[in-house]
């Protein structure tokens, strides 16, 4: 007899480690580079500590385009075959998470993974759009204090609400919070956020140049364009195959092949602790809820990555987070991960990238 089973290989959650540059305030103040990788080796080595990941990249020796290739190109790929997809992007603030996930509106414009997951799936479905009918659609919400907002809410403002210090968006009073919703068949849907419908690799480019622009920003000692929330890129492909290319009549859709599949970009709050930020107690309940949402991805990861624990079909504790409940289809079972830990290489920076390196760790 044979049994299905889903070997490691399929499910498994690949994790990167990208350490940028030492840049201008490090720079400044004199810092040393404290974090080195082994020749040949995808080994990170910060003091007495040693890691080995799945892939490691720093600033010289790889190329740009090596990251994106490695890590989120197989998983544009495995869309067409209908698997949902997560990259997540983890660390400090500071260490690179938005320049590596290109979702800022400036940053990492062309070398960042979105972008470059955009342009690699238009080119995929130039080559496919004959034979197959494409819809894709995007979303691009933020996680904020375990409340779900849309980025691309057309109706709403940005407007600088100076009460509390913070600069982000106003919802409009009376328009339903976004709900996340799961169907009978176990797929997440996000109730009320805006779903756009793109043609166009330019009109994908615009949805995330929108919201990024619109998403929260709060400062911090730690950095003053520095991000409390989560931020969640989402592109679904949808694909009919037509059993009859030829045929015309749009009412025979008998044997017709209908895939869906959806991947999630996530730039994560910052990982340092609340004490760091110097918070006041608004603040540090941000904190908190950040901390939720990574705590909760921390334990859904190692879930997933333990095998003994796989096959006893242990519980995967997705209800615990906003985050973790939306990913939920898109991490574990037949979807795939992949996480990039983005460190800076400052020796002032030691103990939070041993915290990123620690926890990424544990993500294996
Ligand atoms: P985070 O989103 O984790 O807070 P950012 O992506 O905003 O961090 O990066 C912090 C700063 O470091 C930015 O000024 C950014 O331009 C710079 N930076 C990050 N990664 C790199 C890199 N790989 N090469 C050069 N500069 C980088
Ligand atoms: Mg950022």
């Amino acid at each position: 007899t044979t049994t299905t089973t889903t070997t490691m290989e399929d499910c498994c959650v690949k994790v990167a480690v990208h350490i940028r540059p030492l840049i201008g305030d490090e720079k400044l103040q004199a810092c040393k580079d404290c974090v080195a990788i082994i020749p040949g080796k995808p080994q990170v080595q910060l003091g007495t500590h040693s890691f080995t990941f799945d892939h490691v990249y720093g600033s010289t020796g790889t190329p740009p385009s090596a990251m994106f290739e490695e890590c989120v190109s197989p998983l544009v790929d495995g869309l067409f075959q209908g698997y949902n997809a997560t990259v997540l992007a983890y660390g400090q603030t500071g260490s690179g998470k938005t320049y590596t996930m290109g979702s800022g509106f400036k940053d990492g414009c062309q070398t960042g993974l979105i972008p470059q997951a955009m342009s690699a799936l238009f080119n995929k479905i130039e080559s496919l759009k004959h034979q197959i009918e494409f819809q894709l659609h995007v979303s691009f919400i933020e996680i904020l204090k375990e409340e779900v907002r849309d980025l691309l809410d057309p109706n709403s403002s940005n407007k600088s609400d100076t009460t509390n210090g913070q600069t982000g968006k106003v919802n409009i009073p009376g328009k339903p919070p976004i709900q996340i919703r799961e169907t009978s068949n176990g797929v997440i849907t996000l109730a009320g956020s805006t779903e756009c419908s793109v043609q166009s690799l330019k009109e994908m480019a615009d949805c995330l140049e929108h919201g990024s622009m619109s998403r929260a920003t709060g400062s911090t000692n730690m950095n003053n364009q520095s991000s409390r929330s989560h931020a969640i890129f989402t592109i679904t492909v949808e694909q009919i195959r037509k059993a009859n290319p030829g045929d015309t009549n749009s009412n025979d859709a008998i044997g017709d092949e209908y895939l869906c599949a959806k991947l999630h970009l996530v730039d994560l709050a910052g990982s340092e602790r609340a004490k760091r930020t110097g918070s006041d107690g608004m603040r540090f309940k941000e904190g908190v809820h950040i901390n939720k949402g990574l705590l909760a991805l921390g334990n859904v990861i190692s879930a997933l990555g333990d095998e003994k624990k796989r096959k006893e079909g242990a519980h995967v504790p997705y209800r615990d987070s906003k985050l973790t409940r939306l990913l939920q289809d898109s991490l574990g079972g037949n979807s795939r991960t992949v996480m990039i830990a983005c460190v800076s290489p400052a020796d002032i920076n030691a103990e939070e990238t041993l915290n990123t390196l620690k926890y990424a760790n544990r993500a294996r």
